[in-house]
């Protein structure tokens, strides 16, 4: 049996799509694919968010969009993260966009210009006069999902900066902007981490509609009775204060269960059980009420576990908690439906 088993779902890509466009009211959707598409599988997700309606894909490196090039031949490829010089050349042989945040635009290839209007990282203090290569200004919000106050603050420095351009693409919003800042929608929004059904603000993705793309499942292993005073797991850090059962399931931070998530709640055959103990490489224990046989089924993510709920454990955000989901095939299954 393969020790856990990932699921993405591109009907719940092409939904989240859809709410984006709805809550964009004409402005474009550019999908965010970076980092493998937040753990979810980039050679899928690009195309399926292209077909339902996005209109470019972002990544944060050239080597990301290089790779992605050849899937999706006629799509517009944004590279969000600095190039380095001797990366031009091929970007502009995969006909990518590129963003530069400093004074040295590259040439012969479609670029953003990205100003600094209070994030404190890449980005330029004052617009430059756009050369002839440019096609977009852009600038990138710090406090979309927790100080919309200040987000208006920047919105504002970037439409004060760049009102002379209208004529050039405008874009500011991420996932957290566009559904709760509709002034900061412009010409486009980059979305990243809606479109995979994950509320950018940590709540859960069902409140705006959303439907999270990715289950994951394991299964228990085994069955374990503890007596009084036994405990499992690395440290002992779960010593059972009664006659207590657990389940030890095959998937650990070696899979992206983070060592972090003790006390999550995951689902054993349909119920919530709470994960025990120390969270090891290669396996995990979950609270049973009584014996189960081996191959119950033990739900990560998906009928309501979200990564969001887990996030809250482990004291991250789900952002954080989906990129570090290994699918690699050495340790775990996956398979992509269109439900
Ligand atoms: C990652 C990223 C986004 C997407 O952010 P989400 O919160 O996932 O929607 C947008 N813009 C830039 C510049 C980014 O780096």
């Amino acid at each position: 049996m393969a020790r856990s088993h990932f699921t993405l779902d591109l009907g719940a890509i092409r939904h989240n799509v859809g709410v984006l466009l709805s809550a964009l009211d004409g402005a474009e959707l550019w999908a965010v694919v970076k980092a493998d598409a937040y753990g979810h599988g980039a050679e899928d997700v690009a195309p399926a968010a292209l077909a339902s309606g996005a209109t470019a894909l972002c990544v944060a490196t050239v080597p990301e969009a290089l790779a992605l090039r050849p899937l999706v031949p006629g799509a517009r490829l944004i590279v969000l993260g600095p190039a380095a010089a001797d990366e031009v050349r091929p970007a502009r042989e995969a006909r990518l966009e590129l963003v530069t945040a400093a004074g040295d635009v590259p040439e012969g290839i479609p670029v953003h210009l990205k100003l600094d209007t209070g994030m404190g990282r890449w980005g330029l203090g004052e617009l430059l006069t756009p050369g002839r290569d440019v096609v977009g200004l852009m600038t990138h919000f710090a406090t979309a999902d927790s100080d919309p106050s200040f987000a208006r603050e920047q919105l504002e420095r970037f439409l004060r900066a760049t009102a002379g351009h209208t004529g050039l693409t405008r874009h500011a919003a991420n996932s957290a902007a566009a559904l709760t800042l509709p002034e900061s929608r412009l010409d486009a929004a980059r979305c990243g981490i809606a479109l995979y059904g994950v509320d950018p603000l940590g709540d859960h993705g069902a409140r705006w509609g959303l439907r999270p793309a990715l289950r994951w499942e394991s299964e228990v292993a085994l069955a374990r009775r503890l007596a009084r005073g036994e405990g499992t797991g690395y440290g002992l850090r779960f010593v059972a204060r009664d006659e207590t059962w657990v389940g030890i399931v095959p998937v650990g931070y070696g899979d992206g269960l983070r060592r972090d998530l003790t006390g999550t709640e995951v689902l054993v055959a349909g119920a919530r059980r709470r994960i025990v103990g120390t969270v090891s490489m290669d396996a995990v224990a979950v609270e049973l009420p009584g014996p189960v046989d081996p191959g119950t089924p033990v739900t990560l993510l998906g009928d309501g576990i979200t990564a969001e709920a887990h996030a809250r454990v482990a004291g991250t955000i789900a952002y954080e908690v989906v990129c570090g989901l290994t699918s690699r095939p050495s340790r775990a299954t996956r398979v992509v439906v269109d439900a």
